[in-house]
């Protein structure tokens, strides 16, 4: 079977933050699906189709790019960030899973992007710096209690948390509780940062410590990153602060 699927990665904003990788492969396709808003950051030649789609149409989207790869055309699925981080990777794996036996032989090829909370954390310091993990705060594929879990444990086990999906028209209260449940395990000094639409023209870095963090400072194109009680903060005059996790944790006292 001659054809191809890559799934790429364009990163989180401006075509500055798009890999080598990621443009050789879009360079090579011929035939592109993905979010629509996502292929729009594309400048594609004569010759390259665009097969746009809604948001919550991974499946269907990844079977039909599947079946076009399938008939032997070089196929792109474009997703922001990286193509494995809460995107369109995982939902190609699944429909090869559950898809007609001929679809685990074609040549499939991940791309991988910047993803959001990498280019967040680069714009205020290094808080990222040691343990963390990330966290999609979106009750669409999975129930809330298990976010409520996850946010509990992961928080309780001194984690950096990066939290993706923060909000959506859809999903207006997610966040706000998100901070109640976080104010029970952090102390209110703990440090959050909201990176908005990094890398894009409409960019917005914000800090505030969980006492004063608002969900009101979120919308859909931000990344929200929670410090551990290690995160610090550094002033700086003239400057705008650099936030950090130092990379080591104090020894426990015998
Ligand atoms: N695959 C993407 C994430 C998709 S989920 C990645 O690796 O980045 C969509 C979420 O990603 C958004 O709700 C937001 O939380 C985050 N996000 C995507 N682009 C962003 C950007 N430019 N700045 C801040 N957060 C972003």
């Amino acid at each position: 079977m001659s054809g191809r699927l890559s799934v790429v990665g364009i990163g989180p904003g401006g075509p500055d933050q798009l890999t080598g990788e990621a443009r050789d492969a879009i360079a090579g396709a011929r035939q592109f699906f993905g979010y629509a808003p996502y292929l729009d950051r594309l400048e594609l030649e004569a010759g390259q189709v665009r097969h746009g789609s809604d948001n919550h149409q991974e499946l269907a989207r990844a079977s039909a790019a599947l079946d076009m790869a399938a008939e032997g055309h070089d196929v792109a699925m474009i997703s922001g960030g990286d193509p494995g981080v809460f995107a369109m990777a995982a939902a190609v794996c699944e429909a090869i899973e559950n898809g007609p036996p001929h679809w685990r032989a074609l040549d499939v090829v991940i791309v991988p992007g910047i993803t959001a909370m990498l280019a967040v954390a680069a714009r205020v310091g290094a808080p990222l710096g040691h343990d963390f993990c990330a966290l999609s705060l979106s009750d669409n594929l999975k129930p809330w209690t298990i976010i409520e879990k996850r946010l509990e444990a992961c928080a309780g086990a001194g984690l950096v948390l990066a939290l993706y999906n923060p909000v959506s028209k859809a999903r207006p209260w997610q966040l706000g509780r998100a901070f109640e449940i976080l104010r029970r395990v952090l102390a209110p000094e703990t440090l959050v940062i909201f990176g908005r639409a990094v890398g894009r023209p409409e960019e917005r870095i914000r800090i505030a410590p969980l006492r004063e963090a608002d969900a009101s400072l979120a919308d859909m194109a931000t990344c929200v990153i929670i410090g551990s009680t290690e995160t610090r903060l550094i002033d700086r005059p003239g400057r705008p602060p650099l936030v950090y996790s130092p990379r080591s944790s104090p020894r426990p006292s015998k």
